[in-house]
C-alpha cells in the first residue's frame, strides 16, 4: 500500500454543473465514493470546487450569455456557493463525512498572519476528519473571478499543505496537443517533465462558456506545483470513478502527469 498522503483534487465549473439543470449530483456521488476510498487507505483529501458563479445563474433563473460586470458576477457566485455546498454537504454525509466550506484568496495566502490562519483552519479540520471544500472568496477580490484563477489557487493550496498530488478534473480531460474540442486529430500528451516554451505555447485560453479557466491556468498551475514537487494530473469526469484506485498500479487513469 501507498504511504499515506495528501492528496487535492479540484474539480472546474463545467465538469460539476448543468448549464440547464444546476448541480451534477451524479458527478459529486462518483467525487465522494473516489474520496471515501482514498480515506478509508488513510489519506488526507482537499477538495478544490469552482461553480458557484454557474450555480447562481441556475437558481435565479438567468442567462449564462450575460455578462455582467464584476459586482454582479460576486453577486451570483454568494447565490450559488449555498447551492454547491448543500450538495456537497448531503452527499459526503451519505458516505459518512462532513465537509467543511473554506472560502480562501491569493491576497490571504501572501499575508503573513491570514496564510498561518489558513493553515491552522486546514490542520484542524483534517483533526476532525472532515473534508474541506474551498473556493475562492469571491466577495472580496475581484481576481480570482476575472482571471478563473482557482487552478492557481488550488496549487498553492497544494503547495501550503505540503501536498502530494493535486488533480485536476476538467472537462478536457487532459493536456492535449490541440484543443480537442475543436480538432479530433489531437493527441494527449501523457507525461510533461519541463515547462517549456512549447508546453506554453500549446495552452490556449478556456474554450468553455461556464468555466472560467483555460489550460493556460493549468500550466501556470502545474508551474507552481513543479516547483514545489507537487504531481499534478490533469484528467476527466469519466475518469472520477477510478480515483478511488489511484494508487493501484494495475488501474490506468487517463490524464496528463506534471512531474
Ligand atoms: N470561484 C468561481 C466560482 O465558484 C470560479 C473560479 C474558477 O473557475 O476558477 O464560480
Amino acid at each position: 500500500m501507498a504511504s499515506q498522503e495528501i492528496i487535492v483534487i479540484k474539480i472546474g465549473t463545467s465538469s460539476i454543473t448543468d448549464i440547464k439543470s444546476g448541480v451534477d449530483y451524479k458527478t459529486i456521488n462518483l467525487l465522494a465514493k473516489a474520496v471515501a476510498e482514498l480515506k478509508a487507505e488513510g489519506h488526507t483529501l482537499v477538495i478544490v470546487s469552482s461553480g458557484a458563479m454557474s450555480l447562481g445563474i441556475c437558481k435565479l433563473g438567468l442567462d449564462h450569455a450575460h455578462s455582467g460586470n464584476v459586482a454582479y458576477k460576486q453577486a451570483l457566485t454568494s447565490v450559488g456557493q449555498v447551492s454547491l455546498m448543500n450538495a456537497y454537504d448531503n452527499i459526503f454525509k451519505y458516505y459518512g463525512y462532513s465537509v467543511g466550506q473554506v472560502l480562501i484568496t491569493h491576497k490571504g495566502l501572501d499575508d503573513k498572519e491570514r496564510n498561518d490562519c489558513i493553515k491552522g483552519t486546514f490542520e484542524n479540520i483534517f483533526k476532525l476528519g472532515v473534508i474541506p471544500v474551498v473556493n475562492a472568496n469571491d466577495t472580496v477580490t475581484s481576481e480570482e473571478l476575472a482571471y478563473g484563477d482557482n487552478d492557481s489557487l488550488s496549487a498553492r493550496v497544494a503547495v501550503l499543505l505540503q501536498a502530494q498530488k493535486l488533480i485536476f478534473i476538467t472537462d478536457a480531460g487532459g493536456f492535449y496537443d490541440k484543443d480537442p474540442h475543436l480538432d479530433s486529430s489531437a493527441k494527449l500528451i501523457e507525461r510533461v517533465t519541463d515547462i517549456d516554451d512549447y508546453i506554453y505555447s500549446l495552452a490556449g485560453e478556456s474554450s468553455t462558456k461556464v468555466g472560467l479557466g483555460g489550460m493556460k491556468s493549468k500550466v501556470e498551475a502545474a508551474r507552481i506545483c513543479m516547483d514545489d514537487k507537487v504531481r499534478l494530473l490533469i484528467t476527466g469526469k469519466k475518469e472520477i470513478s477510478k480515483l478511488g484506485n489511484l494508487y493501484d498500479s494495475d488501474v490506468k487513469i487517463k490524464g496528463t502527469w506534471f512531474y
